[in-house]
């Protein structure tokens, strides 16, 4: 491991408190130390109160913060002699220790403290680093775990057998640091947990910490070395097998669930193990992870003894439970399928990508202890039960869960680069759902930053493109449960008497013909939605009230209301609801330049103002006025109603 602290960086970081900030985002960045919210830091240093009395504090990382992007509101700090005293109780439980952690703090609006903090507190050195390192991880869950330690680092660090972090796990260093600490002392390596550094500032635990990860990299290069073996590509599994599976695994865990699908090299080689049923069935690296991957995968495609053995393994630990248990449900969060690869399983994509971030991080450390050094051998169940079910935990999913009425629902939308399409691609981000955008505008590609967002470029009138826009949105999130069909073309305004066949067929092709061919190639998928398949289609005022000039365009989105209506009818049986919205006047859209608004509303003598508003209720109709009824329609809110046609225009009584 190289040192990644550079003294040009660190002079912005002035003061004790703010070098730590700077070296737990060192740490923090590196996913090879810590994932997704792990690991912690803290300095001791006094802190001046409003009578100006300076007071012994510890300075240490809030939960909630991500060591890679923590700033200095992210450190609490807490009054250090009342840290000491809790110290000295023979036993506290979790509950009353962050109640107590969160009393000691000087600063009421500072985060609430790590669970770590009595360990930070009773570590004498002003500086701690605290890391999950894989080559940690790597090197005590083996049969000999603590022996490889003592080979790697002699007795320069502190060997500490794995108990729950907490208030056990800083009592039990208490009783073994007389017996082990000396000057030298530079580190502790918490058995299958991960590793301390300490140090008179930051930097130098920081820089410890590089040499005794270094250390450990040296010691596995020697003697297990990385799996580089080339895997064959996986098979195109049918679309239809992967989406039924989402639908199982919904039906388990009682909630629609997003499913992203992994074949990388390191996944097909690891799927293609002859003993991946026996590795992948031990357990978790560390317990931590149990909370984003379960205590182990599934292997294969057979839900129903996975979730039975699941209820059987809490049925036996439930006893140990300090609080009052909820179960969670039992489908697995990390596939093992030699034809599917690896499919990580989550509430929302960022569920299903910490899932496959830890599970890539299992991989390797896996495949070394077995192949090299004598077997890989995780906690038992017992300890891991406790972190799963452990009242802290089971509060922070709780607090980082989401509530939005969409999550784990995956939405396909049309035309989403811009004007409704977008606006309704937002609206339904907002509320929780993947979404998959479809769009022949390289725009939709980056039109939003979010792991929930799939942009795909292609043409809704080509086959392989459509083909090519449900594989991403199956392989990236697990199925289709809503369809907003937004993609359509208004074609030049003429008369009937100078149609063109061929301009015809152009309006024709994009908002019927692709729109009957997406259906059909929907349908086996939408019947499969764990919630139920919802489709909203964009049609247009001028299916009520065609206008003059506009043959084609009215009489396609005719068609395509008719269409909406023959599959309101047929798809019924299967549960999928099916509407259509007919906006009109909508100008905040590419179509609509400030220019030709100025012209049209001076064709008709009136303000551009004027203009826009000129229906019943002089409102201004805008994209996401479109985008709410839309994402209302996708809702629970609207369940029993299919086959409806909803004008959004401002009313006009043509309509009416
Ligand atoms: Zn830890």
């Amino acid at each position: 491991m190289e040192s990644r602290w550079r003294s040009a960086e660190a002079a912005a970081f002035e003061g004790a408190v703010r070098e730590c900030v700077y070296c737990s985002r060192l740490i923090g960045s590196d996913p090879s130390l810590v994932l997704h919210g792990g690991g912690n830091s803290s300095v001791k240093v006094p802190y001046r109160d409003v009578t100006g009395r300076d007071i012994d504090v510890l300075h240490v990382k809030g939960s909630g913060w991500d060591m890679g992007t923590i700033e200095a509101p992210g450190f609490s700090p807490l009054r250090l002699s009342r840290l000491h005293e809790l110290l000295e109780l023979d036993s506290l439980t979790d509950v009353d220790m962050m109640r107590e952690l969160a009393a000691a703090r000087l600063d009421p609006a500072a985060p609430n403290p790590s669970v770590e903090s009595l360990l930070h507190a009773f570590v004498p050195h002003t500086a701690v680093q605290h890391s999950h390192a894989d080559v940690i991880i790597n090197v005590t869950n083996l049969g000999d775990g603590e022996r490889v330690v003592r080979e790697i680092y002699g007795d320069a660090v502190i060997v500490v057998p794995y108990v729950m972090p907490g208030f056990d796990l800083a009592r039990l260093v208490r009783g073994v640091w007389p017996e082990q600490a000396h000057d030298d002392t530079v580190g502790m390596v918490l058995l299958q947990h991960g590793l301390f550094t300490f140090g008179d500032t930051s930097a130098e635990a920081y820089e410890r910490h590089v040499e005794l990860i270094t250390l450990a990299e040296q010691w596995l290069d020697k003697h297990a070395p990385t799996a580089t073996d080339e895997a064959p590509e996986l098979p195109d599994v049918p679309l239809i097998d992967l989406v039924e599976l989402r639908q199982a695994l919904a039906a388990v865990a009682e909630k629609p669930l997003i499913m992203q699908r992994h074949r990388d090299h390191a996944v097909r080689r690891f799927v293609r193990r002859k003993d991946l049923h026996s590795v992948a069935s031990r357990g978790p690296l560390t317990p931590d992870h149990v909370i984003r991957t379960k205590r182990i995968p599934m292997v294969g495609r057979d839900l129903a003894s996975y979730a039975s053995a699941y209820r059987a393994y809490v049925a036996e630990h439930r006893h140990r439970a300090r609080t009052e248990l909820i179960e969670l449900d039992p489908a697995p969060r990390v596939v093992l399928d030699p034809e599917l690869g690896m499919l990580t399983i989550g509430s929302t994509a960022n569920d299903a990508q910490i899932a496959a971030d830890v599970y890539h991080h299992t991989i390797p450390v896996v495949e070394r202890a077995e192949d090299h050094l004598g077997g890989y051998r995780a906690l038992s169940a017992d300890a891991i039960f406790d972190v799963e079910y452990w009242a802290l935990e089971q509060a922070k999913l709780a607090r980082g869960g989401s509530s939005a009425d969409l999550a784990g629902t995956v939405a396909m939308v049309t035309g989403a680069a811009s004007g409704i399409g977008r606006a309704c691609a937002a609206d339904l981000l907002e509320r929780g759902a993947c979404v998959t955008g479809f769009d022949v505008s390289p725009a939709v590609e980056d039109a939003f930053r979010s792991r929930a967002w799939c942009g795909v470029i292609g043409d809704v009138t080509s086959p392989s493109a459509r083909q090519g826009a449900l594989r991403a949105t199956v392989e990236r999130f697990g199925g289709v449960d809503i369809v907003v069909v937004a993609a359509g073309v208004f074609g030049a305004s003429r008369p009937i008497a100078e149609l063109t066949t061929a301009k015809w067929r152009d309006v024709m092709s994009v908002n019927v013909d692709a729109v009957a061919d997406l259906f059909s190639a929907l349908h086996p998928l939408l019947r499969l939605s764990p919630v139920g398949g919802r489709v909203v289609v964009i049609g247009s005022k001028n299916v009520p009230a065609p206008g003059r000039g506009a043959a084609s365009y009215s009489a396609s989105k005719a068609a395509l209301t008719q269409l909406c209506r023959v599959a309101a009818l047929e798809w019924a049986e299967d549960g999928i609801r099916v509407n259509v919205v007919h906006p009109d006047a909508v100008f905040d859209t590419g179509l609509w330049t400030p220019a030709l608004l100025e012209e049209r509303a001076a064709r008709y003598g009136l303000t551009v103002d004027e203009y826009k508003r000129r229906n019943l209720l002089a409102a201004e109709v805008t994209a996401r006025d479109v985008a709410r009824v839309v994402t209302a329609l996708c809702s629970d809110t609207f369940r029993v109603t299919t086959g409806a046609q909803i004008p959004i225009d401002g009313g006009n009584d043509r309509v009416i």
